[in-house]
């Protein structure tokens, strides 16, 4: 048995003609190994990327106690205690600054007057704000009240040396950026991009630039695939429109296999099509048909393209533009997100909202309905868009969510609660 295969069949309910969408998630995860190659990159460059290292403190941040306001460094100690309700004078013997230590050490009765970011100075160990204090000549007035240790930032409290901060998996955003900066680190090692081509099956497609025939509707698939792919960081290699022509699409899936760690196709694996994209995309390869129990988005094909030394995993998704969508997000930015050597909690969030109108719906599989998201006074509601063919990509770009309704699930009264995905949270 080839490998692909024996990975699902150990599967529980593992059934090609009727999938749940868990299932079919859960069956790509079995079949893939993330991409080995990592790169040394300066720390700018590796936004969007994947840490192929911990990174673990050299230093602490921040290095010294220092202030957290400005005011005047004390010792607590000589603050009058809280019940008296008394004032206390200190002589201030100095000033520290952000980036300019005091040097001396602060006696019984003295203080310091700090600004933020300034080292603490030595004996002091609270800070008093300044719009409390009376200042006249040297001679500093603190109220009663005051709290040891108040104002202060401690050495470390951002990162301590010696222990990690950031896990290789993970992928490095401005935050990330930011922090590996604060350790003067220049540069990390981050996983190679993944290798992302695609290419459109149809006879019935035309590129923009040429004007339509009878018949013919321009390719907007790869479009969408595009700006899905970028969202996710990958190396983008577009193929282009592939005509429904055996020795064309041979060539092209071992093109893709040859370039790329992932091939996606759009069009081809539906039951009215041409029986030999399927035939072709079978002999190249170990390649999964399913039909998946969810809507839109029921046919879809998945495995390896092998070509000589060469070798892809393919993702035949069905050819409507809103089913493409739907397919993508729900299994091939999961799977990419994985072959590019992402190990932190990465799942599309479901979030619940109110449903703001009855939704037809058979159980027995997931659909995707899409949705607008909006705030109904303390309410946040969802309702769908118009029409729901998977063919009107136009209910994607007014959608701003996707109401999830699950698989055992029948139909939906309006006031029911329903899970959304949110368009905003999916790259
Ligand atoms: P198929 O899955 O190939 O049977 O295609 C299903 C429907 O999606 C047909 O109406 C196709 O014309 C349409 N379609 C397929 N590929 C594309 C594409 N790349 N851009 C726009 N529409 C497409
Ligand atoms: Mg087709």
């Amino acid at each position: 048995m080839s490998g692909i295969a024996q990975a699902v069949s150990c599967l529980d309910g593992y059934d090609p003609e009727a999938l749940p969408v868990d299932k079919a998630r859960e069956a790509i995860r079995a079949c893939l190994t993330p991409v080995a190659d990592v790169e040394s990159v300066l720390i700018r460059q590796s936004l969007g990327r994947v840490l192929a290292q911990d990174i673990v403190p050299g230093i602490d941040v921040p290095g010294h106690d220092n202030s957290a306001m400005d005011g005047y460094a004390v010792r607590f100690s000589d603050l009058n205690s809280t019940n008296e309700k008394k004032e206390t004078t200190l002589r201030q013997i100095g000033t520290a600054f952000a980036g300019k230590v005091f040097k001396g050490k602060i006696q019984p009765g003295e203080c310091v007057r700090v600004m933020t970011g300034a080292v603490m100075p030595q004996g002091a160990d609270t800070v008093v704000v300044q719009e409390v204090c009376r200042a006249d000549q040297e001679r500093i007035v603190i109220p009663c009240g005051q709290k040891a240790g108040q104002n202060v930032r401690a050495a470390g409290e951002d990162l301590k040396a010696g222990v990690p901060v950031l896990k290789r998996g993970q992928p490095v955003r401005a935050a990330e950026l930011g922090l590996i900066a604060s350790l003067g680190i220049a540069e990390v090692s981050v996983k190679r991009r993944l290798r992302v081509a695609f290419f459109s099956t149809g006879d019935e497609l035309v590129s923009i630039g040429t004007p339509l025939q009878e018949g013919q509707v321009y390719d907007s698939n790869r479009y969408t695939l595009h700006g899905m792919l970028q969202g996710l960081g990958v190396e983008i290699i577009d193929m282009g429109v592939v005509r429904d022509d055996p020795a064309k699409l041979e060539a092209a899936f071992r093109e893709g296999a040859a370039r790329a760690d992932a091939i996606i196709t759009t069009g081809g694996v539906s039951v009215g099509e041409a029986d030999f994209v399927k035939q072709l995309m079978a002999r190249l390869g170990e390649v999964l048909f399913w039909k998946i129990a969810m809507r839109p988005g029921r046919p879809m094909a998945f495995g390896r393209i092998n070509s000589g030394a060469d070798s892809a995993f393919l993702f035949g998704l069905p050819g409507n533009p809103v089913a493409v969508m739907v397919t993508f997000y729900q299994f091939v930015r999961d799977a990419l997100l994985v072959l590019g050597g992402r190990t932190d909690a990465f799942e599309i969030p479901m979030l619940k909202a109110i449903s703001a109108s009855s939704l037809r719906k058979v159980p027995g599989r997931t659909e995707y309905h899409r949705g607008i998201l909006f705030r109904d006074g303390g309410e946040w509601k969802v309702r769908p868009t118009g029409q729901q063919g998977s063919g009107v990509l136009r209910s994607m770009s007014e959608a701003n969510c996707f109401i999830v309704l699950e698989h055992a699930r029948g139909g939906v009264e309006s006031g029911e609660p329903v899970g959304v995905q949110l368009m905003d949270a999916l790259a």
